[in-house]
């Protein structure tokens, strides 16, 4: 295949092939804009180039010596000729833009005898001088590996000894003495053919340099695409005075504001620019100084921003007054901006709505819901752990929830560290800023909690080591971190430290609602939100939720009087001691009910029947065994004995869910009257109850059967003494690998199906959900799985599972609603899945509402 392409010979559409730098100094060459001309090495290149063992192809410099020829003639200059030489640039750009990650050589072409008649031709010999001294670092550099800073260190010396300050104090003769100096660090071969070919290939090898391997990581950018390589004529920004380099924006990249913004250095380099040797001056001093240029600058801006229908980030060059265009590219934005731009340019009829929602991405998103850390004012990382709730927080370390109200009573803000935490925790988390957590996966109980709290969270932090006694985390490294110390958390990223770094806080817009506004109308998949308390409910509904897809009823006892009825009910020997607790627990659950229908007054509420693993319920320690010792009258022997004979070995593998019905239906019993009694009353006080009862973890038909004839049962009593009327449906979480492929025999006796992905994963992979913070990572970095499979959705095997299970009940019984519920119902790629499977509804914590109802827009249009 043609392994060269001349820049009139592409488009914008060739970036997989001629990098985006390529495809775009080609578009902007059938433009009509002021581009050096050149030619561009293919990505596939690259690719060949690799897989011979970092070996060029035999023809290839054939080839790009015909494109050379084409590029003399067009500047009417030779490359390698001393009486009118043509310099390169040899500018590397792969098809995801990885912004400064790869290698540019510039001024190519030079050697001692090309540079004096580089002089003499233009008869500017500083200028000469200055840019041969660029080429041998660089290359020395890029090329031969040579460290840049040995030669930045020549010119410190030098300028020191000669009293000279500043690069435009140095003189022809001075930057001729530099490279005299340069010459005996580094053996550069001379001619200009072999420098190009050995650019070439430092080009293709800069794909591998540990900066860009570290930025695809980060980015989630396949390793195997590789770089095109352009060859560019040079234009000279350092030519004098009346000549510079600059960057610009067409929008203001931070706050999105349409306003043309720049910077510009006069005789200076592009290079000059990006490396901050010297402040430049806002693009305004080139207004002033060279009011045309700027003029065919503004309208050239205008031009790409068009025709792109983007925000656009442009490099340009001047050369002795006349103006040259080096790239351009979609511009890098904040979240903020992203909104704003989006949305600007859907009033200013440059994109419809869909391209729009097509422009913001779930992390744009965050800045409006969460506190950020600013990325550069981050140091002193200390820990990384798993990003378990996104959002930035920073306070005073404790390490228990009771030290977490204490402290934050008076007014402080604190981070609660803890090896992992329980239900028992709750009031320490809810007053918490941030949440530490060295065990646990994205969704053990910190993690679920926090997300539904909104709290930022960091969990399965194993790098760090806690002892509560002593009151200190110590990381590998050996850094102590005491009771009492400033922490800061990023929750996005999962990065721990030290002090107090600077965020920026959350605030809506209205460019975002807008812009939520236009997923609600381009979406097919309704969003609702896991939420138990009336105020999780009022949170959710605002932030767009059209019903609750999940409300975990155990997570109604965790309070301190309630956990103490729920563990004496959980404790009790006999029915009838478990029956007095349950009255006591039916009233709680009434009342939160009754709250929560008025909340959602007229849209869904699905409330599953309690699912509590029973370790989290059971007193841990002696003194909690104690207190529930004397409030429930029992010898504390009796209750350890009793604490002891139920616990288990595998407990989420144990005695939960609706194996709890089957065994004890008056737990039930309880709590469809609960849910019923509390309908029926928010009817009477002129509310729109619609309840949805759902069964848990269950695995066939059968406990179905069982189970919906005492909910059946119970809802009929309730209607009948009440004579109320109210609508309501029975159905089941799907979250056991059995039930999902005996999905068929299931569907005749329910309305719903909820997929409980959280429970679903952990089943299908055998990976104990609050242990896989151990793991993961390890899974992640050796690429034995591509993600956490708790945090977007393995649409191999548990996808499959949806999705048969999906199929087969559609055969089985028409109408069936469908839904997600587990962790996964936020996050985009997921809901993108559940879209195509044609479910009808994502479910996720509060806070995630805004993403999903944009994630499952996009995944629409
Ligand atoms: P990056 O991908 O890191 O932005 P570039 O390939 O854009 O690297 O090169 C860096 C800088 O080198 C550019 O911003 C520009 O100032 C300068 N440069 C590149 N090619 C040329 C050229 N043909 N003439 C003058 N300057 C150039
Ligand atoms: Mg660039
Ligand atoms: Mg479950």
């Amino acid at each position: 295949a043609k392994r060269v392409y001349l820049f009139n010979e592409g488009n914008r559409d060739d970036r997989e092939l001629l990098g985006g730098k390529g495809a775009n100094l080609c578009e902007m060459t059938s433009l009509g804009l002021p581009v050096p001309y050149g030619f561009i090495i293919t990505t596939d290149t690259c690719r060949e180039y690799f897989q011979a063992g970092n070996k060029l192809p035999g023809l290839l410099e054939q080839e790009y010596r015909v494109a050379l020829d084409l590029v003399e003639k067009k500047m009417d200059a030779r490359f390698g000729d001393p009486e009118n030489p043509l310099l390169f640039s040899v500018r590397s750009g792969a098809p995801v833009s990885m912004p400064g990650m790869m290698n540019t050589i510039l001024n190519l072409g030079l050697n001692d005898e090309i540079a004096a008649g580089l002089a003499e031709k233009t008869g500017n010999p500083r200028f000469a001088y200055d840019s041969y001294r660029r080429f041998i670092s660089m290359f020395a550099d890029v090329v031969m590996g040579i460290p840049g800073e040995k030669f930045e260190h020549e010119i410190e010396k030098y300028k020191e000894a000669h009293g000279k300050e500043l690069d435009v104090d140095m003189s022809a003769e001075d930057w001729q003495a530099i490279i005299a100096i340069y010459k005996t660090i580094v053996d550069f071969p001379e001619d200009p053919f072999t420098q190009l070919k050995m650019a070439v290939e430092a080009v293709f090898q800069s794909w591998h340099t540990p900066r860009a391997i570290f930025y695809r990581e980060m980015n989630n950018i396949s390793d195997t695409i590789g770089t095109a390589v352009n060859v560019q004529a040079m234009v000279f920004g350092n030519f004098g005075e009346d000549s510079g380099s600059g960057v610009a924006f067409t929008r203001n990249p931070s706050t999105g504001e349409r306003q043309f913004f720049g910077e510009v250095l006069f005789n200076a380099a592009g290079e000059d620019v990006v490396a901050g040797i010297r402040t430049p001056l806002p693009v305004d001093a080139l207004q002033q100084r060279m009011p045309e240029v700027y003029d065919e600058l503004y309208r050239t801006q205008e031009l790409l921003e068009k025709h792109y229908r983007d925000m656009q980030d442009m490099e340009f060059t001047i050369q002795q007054g006349r103006f040259y265009m080096l790239q351009t590219r979609g511009g890098k934005r904040t979240g903020r901006a992203a909104v704003k731009i989006a949305v600007d340019m859907v009033g200013e009829n440059l994109i419809s709505e869909d391209e729009a929602l097509m422009r913001v991405s779930p992390d744009h998103v965050e800045a409006f819901l969460h506190p950020t850390v600013d990325p550069s004012a981050k140091k002193d990382i200390v820990a990384t752990g798993l990003p378990a709730s996104p959002g930035g927080a920073t306070g005073q370390i404790v390490f228990s929830a009771e030290e977490a109200e204490e402290v934050s009573k008076t007014g402080r803000s604190v981070i609660l560290v803890r090896r992992e935490t329980t239900p028992e925790d709750i009031h320490g988390m809810k007053v918490a800023a941030g949440i530490l957590t060295e065990l646990g996966g994205m969704t053990s109980h910190a993690a679920v909690v926090a997300r539904g709290m909104g709290v930022c969270a960091i969990t399965g932090c194993g790098s760090l080591s806690i002892n509560y006694a002593d009151g200190i985390a110590t990381t590998e490294d050996g850094v102590a971190m005491k009771r009492g110390d400033t922490i800061t958390l990023d929750g996005t990223s999962g990065e721990v430290m030290l002090g107090d770094i600077p965020k920026a806080e959350a605030s809506s817009s209205d460019d975002f609602q807008t812009l939520l506004s236009w997923a609600d109308k381009h979406r097919r998949l309704k969003v609702r939100a896991n939420a138990e308390t009336a105020e999780d409910a009022a949170k959710a509904l605002e932030l767009g939720a059209e019903g609750i897809g999940l409300c975990r009823t155990e997570h109604m006892f965790f309070e301190a009087e309630r956990i103490e009825k729920m563990r004496a009910m959980i404790l009790s020997e006999t029915k009838k001691e478990r029956k007095k607790y349950l009255k006591d627990l039916l009233e709680f659950q009434r009342k939160d009910m009754f709250e929560l229908f008025k909340v959602m007054d007229g849209k869904p509420v699905t409330i599953r029947l309690l699912d509590p693993p029973l370790h989290e319920f059971l007193p841990h320690t002696e003194e909690d065994m104690q207190a529930l010792a004397t409030s429930i009258g029992k010898p504390v022997e009796k209750v350890r004995e009793i604490t002891e004979g139920m616990s288990e070995v595998n407990p989420m593998l144990g005695f939960r869910g609706c194996r709890l019905s089957i065994m004890y239906p008056e737990i039930t019993e309880m709590q469809v009257k609960a849910i019923m009694s509390a309908a029926a009353d928010a009817v009477e006080a002129g509310y729109k109850p619609l309840p949805e009862i759902m069964i848990p973890l269950v695995v066939n038909v059968r406990e179905i059967r069982m189970i919906t004839e005492i909910i059946d049962k119970g809802i009929q009593k309730v209607l009948k003494d009440r004579l109320i009327s109210v609508p309501y449906k029975v159905g089941t979480m799907m979250e056991t690998p059995r039930a999902t492929l005996g999905a068929d025999r299931i569907a005749p006796e329910v309305e719903f199906m909820s997929f409980g992905t959280n429970d679903l994963t952990q089943m299908t992979y055998g990976f104990s959900r609050d242990d896989v913070g151990k793991f993961i990572p390890s899974y992640i970095e050796k690429k034995l799985v591509e993600d956490d499979p708790f945090v977007s959705l393995d649409q191999r095997a548990v996808g499959r599972l949806m999705e048969l299970a999906v199929s087969e009940s559609r055969k089985a019984k028409k109408g069936i609603k469908y839904g997600i519920c587990g962790e996964h119902g936020g996050d985009p790629r997921s809901i993108r899945f559940c879209h195509n499977l044609g479910l009808d509804y994502v479910s996720c914590s509060p806070f995630r509402v805004p993403i999903a109802r944009i994630a499952a827009a996009q995944a629409h249009v």
